[in-house]
């Protein structure tokens, strides 16, 4: 059995982790484009930057267990970036589709924030403190990635999707 232990399954969660940034790494810059609202764009572009450092996180992590990050694939994020590339495709009021895009994203954020959640506790559970402390700072990240799509979507892209410009 490949999950004999606790430390086996740590592994095995990083390198979901690590699949799923990859895949993350690819869909940010089609939904900045994607984004009628130039704030929501910067939201996108900004997080790529910081998925940048969370990748080079995940890696120092693995080169200090001396293990390959690569072998998984996280389907469950193979699957929320298709449900978000649907949106893409839609034909829809720019407003409706920020909110859309906005919906998308923090599935995305929460899916991370229970993946890093796990992770930063079990490497606390193995002893492996420095590695917590870089997973704590990525789930920081998810966090406030995640709020700020909140406040964008409460202050300015639901207001406007209410009461679509395009339609009046
Ligand atoms: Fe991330
Ligand atoms: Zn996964
Ligand atoms: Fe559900
Ligand atoms: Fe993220």
């Amino acid at each position: 059995m490949k999950l004999k232990t606790l430390h086996d399954l740590y592994v095995e969660e990083l390198k979901d982790l690590y699949s799923a940034e990859h895949q993350i790494l690819k869909a940010l810059p089609k939904m900045a484009i994607a984004a009628s609202d130039e704030q929501l764009a910067k939201a996108f572009t900004d997080h790529l930057a910081q998925t940048e450092e969370q990748v080079a996180r995940l890696e120092e992590i693995f080169t200090k267990l001396d293990v390959s990050p690569r072998g998984k694939t996280c389907k469950a994020m193979k699957g929320l970036l298709e449900e978000g590339k649907e949106i893409l495709d839609e034909d829809a009021d720019p407003a409706v589709k920020d909110a859309a895009l906005i919906a998308a994203a923090q599935r995305v954020e929460h899916y991370e924030m229970a993946g890093y959640g796990c992770v930063r506790t079990f490497a606390r559970l193995l002893g492996e403190d420095a590695a917590a402390d870089l997973l704590q700072e990525t789930l920081d990240e998810e966090g406030a990635a995640d709020e700020a799509l909140t406040t964008l979507a409460e202050t300015v892209i639901n207001v406007e999707a209410v009461a679509p410009v395009a339609s009046l």
